[in-house]
């Protein structure tokens, strides 16, 4: 039906615009799903499209940026009104940007930027995330030797850590009263990987390493696995994501931190985003959007929620939000 005419039905029906979207899908390009807050994620995009009458299609690269290309090719051909993207590597997913823009397809940058003007950037703050980590290790560790394990390099999230972590440190470093002793990114954000990395850093350093910042709790995971075959866990050590092991590893106190980012709520925004992209909604008017420049100087149209750092002492606010269940959190305590 032309779709003048389909609008005066619809408001001669007296049908809300929000009917309209039963015609739309979304299709969602996942890097992986090796970190347990993905398939939170996934379920609260689904809930939202259902909510608002939308399809869901998907596609699972499993960490290589080759197959997410093709992925997102596959999700054009099925004819996808809007693309959520979740980039397994920030330079290669170009293509696919160019690909969705050249049939009129809108894409949302799903919690990793796209260096693209194009794309609508969703995601948390995540150089606050970085400042939260270091913050909370600082509190614990004011002087002394420190290890950075940071992310896969091909995550801009990597560097925006990162970032946030030195500013924190900076002053302490600059005083003298900490060293980074040990840096390292983590492929593909492995905990093996990261485990492998602490494990030559302590060597290097004949065990001398007070405070570990590592970025998520994944590569907390490994980097604990390490200092636990060393004696030495308990010093103190970051993460992010509020994964359940982790949660419990702050509950046992062989983990200082965990960044938390309720990615509920970075779904269903991703899910109204696209929607409303998909609808014919301008980028700018989408809610909470912000004008933002990239450090490489793009400027995107972004929404950046807020992370919350949870530690022993706040532990009830993931309980009272239903992240995890009281019973959950004791196991292993
Ligand atoms: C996300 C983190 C996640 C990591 C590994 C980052 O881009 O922001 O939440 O732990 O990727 O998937």
């Amino acid at each position: 039906m032309h779709k003048a005419l389909l609008a005066a039905v619809v408001a001669t029906a007296g049908f809300s615009s929000a009917a309209l979207a039963q015609d739309l899908t979304v299709g969602v390009s996942w890097s992986n799903f090796q970190e347990e807050r993905w398939k939170t994620d996934e379920a609260a995009i689904k809930e939202a499209l259902e909510a608002a009458g939308a399809t869901y299609v998907s596609a699972d690269a499993q960490s290589s940026s080759a197959k997410q290309l093709s992925d997102v090719e596959a999700l054009i051909s099925q004819g996808v009104d809007a693309l959520i993207i979740l980039a397994q590597d920030a330079d290669a997913i170009g293509p696919a940007v160019q690909a969705a823009a050249d049939e009129g397809i809108p894409v949302v940058a799903y919690d990793r930027l796209i260096e693209d003007n194009r794309a609508f950037y969703l995601t948390f703050d995540n150089v606050e995330v970085g400042r939260m980590q270091a913050r909370a290790v600082f509190e614990q560790a004011p002087k002394g030797n420190y290890v950075m394990i940071k992310g896969n390099a091909a995550d801009p999230n990597a560097d925006f850590l990162r970032g946030g972590q030195q500013e924190v440190l900076q002053k302490a470093i600059d005083a003298g009263d900490i060293t980074i002793v040990g840096e390292a990114y983590t492929d593909s954000w492995l905990p093996a990987n990261a485990q492998r990395n602490m494990e030559q850093i302590l060597t290097a350093n004949d065990n001398k390493v007070d405070a570990v910042v590592a970025s998520n709790d994944g590569t907390a995971g490994g980097a604990i696995a390490a200092l636990t075959a060393q004696g030495m866990q308990g010093i103190p050590v970051s993460g992010q994501d509020g994964d359940h092991a982790a949660l419990n590893r702050i509950a046992k106190g062989t983990q200082t931190v965990s960044v938390w980012k309720d990615s509920r709520e970075l779904g269903k925004a991703a899910a109204e985003i696209a929607v409303s992209m998909a609808k014919g909604t301008e980028m700018e008017g989408v809610e909470g959007a912000q004008k933002w420049t990239s450090p490489k100087g793009t400027e995107m149209n972004a929404v950046f929620l807020e992370p919350i750092a949870i530690t022993k002492d706040n532990l009830s606010v993931v309980v009272d939000a239903g992240w995890i269940g009281k019973d959950a959190l004791c196991q292993g305590v």
